[in-house]
């Protein structure tokens, strides 16, 4: 089966358009998200509407449940609260009852799925040996699926050494096993790492290989609606600098 992880969708409906594309011409079947599907961008219900024509099916991320009620935005930074706001005035009821009943975390065969950590499903940033270690320590399965860092990443561990962490190469295929590993497919709809261009990972359950790619998209047309929307200029501008 080939899987498209996709995650930190951001409400950024032309990102996940450009993605789903993409991904369909990679031979994806199936749509793992990885949470936060809204926050930040202006489609919050069109992204959650998209997702359900696909059959994705994903786990919680902290703007998810901020939008949906489930956690308050004290521990939001002031835009991304503002963001969280606008959000949970914007959306439908469906769409609030989607990302509410998000699960913290899934299992899908060598597979566990999570938004940050294990440790931590919401909030923790896999940056640090010892978050990580923390994660490992936990993970059932032979391989883990995050995102919340806006970062594409591979970390494999190494027993008795350091965990090995590096950043895929676009277009290439990245082999799994038999060490346990973690994936971060990069960001759909709100790239960090300098590079703008919305990230997924093409994930071949039988090969065990991950497929890192970027793509391209309408960038000005999902700026033009945060502006319409009145959503922070930072958020609005960070989009084109992928930053
Ligand atoms: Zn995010």
């Amino acid at each position: 089966m080939r899987v498209a992880l996709l995650s930190d969708i951001h409400s950024n409906l032309a990102a996940l358009d450009a993605v789903v594309a993409a991904a369909k011409e990679d031979g994806a079947t199936a749509w793992w998200h990885l949470g936060d599907v809204v926050g930040y961008g202006p489609d919050p219900d069109a992204v959650i509407e998209r997702l359900g024509e696909l059959g994705a099916s994903g786990v919680m991320g902290n703007h998810d449940a901020a939008a949906a009620g489930v956690i308050d935005t004290s521990d939001f930074n002031p835009l991304a609260a503002e963001a969280a706001l606008w959000t949970a005035a914007e959306i439908s009821t469906p769409s609030r009852d989607y990302l509410a009943a998000l699960p913290l975390q899934q299992v899908d065969g060598a597979f566990t799925r999570v938004h940050g950590s294990l440790r931590d499903p919401i909030w923790e940033y896999l940056r640090t040996e010892k978050a990580v270690r923390a994660h490992f320590a936990l993970q059932e399965t032979a391989f883990s699926i995050v995102g919340h860092t806006h970062f594409p990443l591979v970390i494999v561990e190494q027993p008795g050494r350091p965990v090995d962490a590096r950043v895929p190469d676009e277009g290439k295929a990245v082999k799994l096993g038999p060490a346990r590993a973690c994936v971060n497919p990069g960001c759909v709809g709100q790239p960090r790492d300098g590079d703008p261009r919305a990230c997924y990972a093409i994930l071949d359950t039988e090969a065990l290989t991950v497929l890192f790619r970027r793509v391209p998209y309408d960038i000005a047309a999902t700026q033009e609606k945060m502006r319409t929307a009145g959503l922070p200029e930072p958020l609005i501008s960070r989009l084109s600098v992928g930053r």
